[in-house]
């Protein structure tokens, strides 16, 4: 064993053991803006997709095939960088208090950022100021600089991403965080450019203008509802990026690679390799580009074990052999397919937990990367996002009491014929409606109402209508406070995300635990698009699929109305106990249409 890869795998672990203490401290409200925020990070790849793209192949056969490679993983990282970045920076800046959005003033990363700038144009003017007379800065940044640049980088970006992550564990400094994080990404690229490999910086540039473009506009212009397909894609750029490098790696040393590494760059384009099309997948399942439900057939398991089996025979067998053979190339289009198997059998509703695992899986090739090329940042980085995608994956699958292997291979969501016309059979007593008029009258009467929103608020893209309804009912002293279940919506914290758009401060936001002590006192529970996460079966009925999946207890209310279109079920395909429950009204219809009706029956009762 080297002495390098020592050092490697230690940093490795200890860098996974720091993401563990990281992400455990972020807290649930923070869950979308930490997934994009790690993916962002993930574009570490960028770091030896550089080094690729800019090296010298003038004694490599077919050379230029190295150069096509590493400036695509160039493009496909930039963009997630750009992208990444950005779309975090947009969801930060939506979360703010009731009095931080009164006060306005200047940002504390604001003067972070004056700081840093100034620090770096500093050291610039140091280098200038440094140079001796006659010599060309292009030189002395050669010589003398290069080494020093590119080793401090590392340790200050390295700092900066532990840093970043550590601020999201407060909505307050989550946003100076990822300043930092971005800084740290920045500091990276900038010493790699010193590297003494890069002999080019055409391909580089290009990719990274190409990058910029397209992560910019993605960044700037995706709506917030589409944060879960991004965020897919966003990995499937990356993972294609370390699979790429990885490729041109082996293009170039093929038999020289010695076992070690060709066990890493192995591991890096399988994993990545599966990831991308995985990803790819996950995010046209989401994109409703591919149907949502799971896609099962006879023999699926045992298709995916054998094709796997090959996968994991073909690098045994490469390591062991160590000769340059076009038996890689095989082995990474089985990967591809691998990945496309591993996601088909998985319905839309279930994606959010896979692209958590994805992003996971992302981190891993990554760190194989940082093995390969013995980049220490990169292990780092790979470690920190690899930790953060596997925590990320748990906490949901425990949230909706489920195993990771039932999200994987259940099939959950499937429903057949029989089930569905058993659940549209099943009459569980009397269901009562209201009208749009009456709820009004009810709601001028309440003083304390608690606001449950779920996936089909996501839908109707009701939350502006929901936060305006709650303002008009605060105008009327009416105490009102949000009940934020863990797994609502289709992604972690995806009602935090919807709400702090239509600037709901956060404080008004309750975590289930928080909450659901509040539920007597409330004399209204306004039930928007919510369904799964408010079903008492899952306290009582041991053969609901609910069945110990902790929910907000909003049966305890003094009455409770609900919003939704119909009595179908919602994401777990079960019927809501609740709707039959003598304190409960369904006002049915779109949320969206349903609670503007309610804002102008208020206005008219004034
Ligand atoms: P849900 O149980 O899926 O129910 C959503 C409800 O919204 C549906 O019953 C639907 O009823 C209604 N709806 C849809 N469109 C609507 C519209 N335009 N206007 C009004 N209502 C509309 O959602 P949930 O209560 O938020 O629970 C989330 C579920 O997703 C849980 O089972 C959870 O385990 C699962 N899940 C969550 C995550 C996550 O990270 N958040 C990840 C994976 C799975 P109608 O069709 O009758 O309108």
């Amino acid at each position: 064993m080297t002495t390098d890869l020592e050092v490697g795998l230690y940093i490795f672990m200890l860098a996974g053991f720091l993401g563990y203490h990281l992400i455990t401290r972020v807290p649930p409200l923070l869950h979308t803006p930490l997934m994009s925020a790690t993916n962002a990070i993930a574009a570490i790849s960028l770091v030896g997709s550089l080094v690729v793209a800019g090296s010298d192949y003038s004694d490599v056969e077919y050379g230029w095939v190295c150069t096509l490679l590493g400036f695509i993983a160039v493009t496909c990282s930039s963009t997630n960088a750009v992208g990444g970045f950005l779309i975090t920076d947009r969801m930060l800046r939506m979360f703010k208090t009731a009095e931080e959005r009164k006060g306005g003033g200047e940002w504390a990363g604001q003067r972070a950022l004056r700081v840093l700038l100034a620090l770096f144009v500093a050291v610039v003017g140091l280098l200038f100021w440094a140079r001796p007379a006659g010599m060309g800065m292009g030189e002395f940044l050669r010589e003398h600089v290069a080494s020093e640049a590119l080793r401090y980088s590392y340790i200050l970006s390295a700092a900066m991403f532990v840093l970043g992550l550590k601020g999201l564990s407060s909505p307050k400094w989550a946003r100076s965080g990822m300043l930092l994080a971005a800084f740290g990404m920045f500091l990276a690229v900038v010493g790699t450019l010193f590297d003494p490999h890069i002999v080019t910086y055409r391909w580089i540039a290009l990719g990274f203008l190409i990058g910029t473009v397209v992560g910019g506009t993605m960044g700037l212009r995706i709506p917030m509802t589409a944060v879960p397909q991004r965020t897919a894609l966003s990995h499937s750029l990356g993972a294609l990026a370390a699979c790429l490098v990885g490729i041109s790696e082996y293009f170039r040393f093929g038999g020289e690679l010695s076992r070690v590494t060709l066990t890493a760059l192995d591991f890096q384009v399988i994993v990545g390799g599966l990831t991308f099309t995985g990803s790819l997948m996950a995010a046209a399942k989401l994109q409703e580009l591919l149907p949502g439900r799971p896609i099962t057939y006879r023999g699926q398991n045992i298709l995916s074990l054998s094709l796997l089996s090959v996968i994991v025979g073909s690098a045994v067998y490469l390591v062991v052999t160590q000769t340059a053979t076009p038996f890689f190339y095989v082995m990474v289009t089985l990967s591809l397919v691998f990945g496309l198997l591993l996601v088909i059998p998985i319905g839309a509703a279930d994606m959010p937990v896979v692209i958590a695992l994805l992003n996971s899986y992302g981190g891993l090739a990554d760190a194989a990367m940082g093995f390969v090329l013995m980049n220490k940042i990169q292990i780092i980085t790979g470690s920190l996002d690899g930790t953060s995608g596997f925590l990320l994956s748990l906490l949901m699958c425990r949230a909706m009491n489920r195993s990771v292997a039932n999200v994987l291979f259940g099939a959950f969501g499937k429903v057949s014929d029989e089930d569905a016309a058993a659940a549209g059979a099943e009459a569980k007593g009397t269901v009562r409606s209201i009208v749009a008029e009456e709820t009004a009258v009810l709601l001028e009467t309440a003083r304390n109402l608690i606001v449950v929103p779920g996936y089909g608020m996501a839908v109707a893209q009701a939350q502006h209508a929901v936060a305006e309804l709650a303002s008009i009912l605060k105008e009327r002293g009416v105490d009102t406070k949000y009940a934020i279940h863990p797994v609502a919506g289709r992604m972690p914290g995806h009602m935090n995300v919807l709400l702090a758009e239509a600037n709901v401060p956060y404080d008004q936001l309750f975590e289930m635990e928080a909450i659901n002590p509040y539920f007597p006192e409330a004399d209204i529970v306004l039930v928007v698009g919510a369904n799964d996460v408010t079903n008492p079966a899952a306290k009582s009925n041991k053969s609901s699929p609910l069945y110990g999946m902790p929910i907000l207890e909003v049966e305890r209310a003094k009455s409770i109305i609900v919003l939704k279109r119909s009595m179908r079920p919602g994401f777990a395909g079960v019927d809501n106990d609740l709707y039959y429950n003598e304190k409960c009204m369904m006002l049915f219809g779109d949320a969206k249409t349903s609670i503007t009706k309610l804002i102008s029956e208020m206005k008219s009762l004034l």
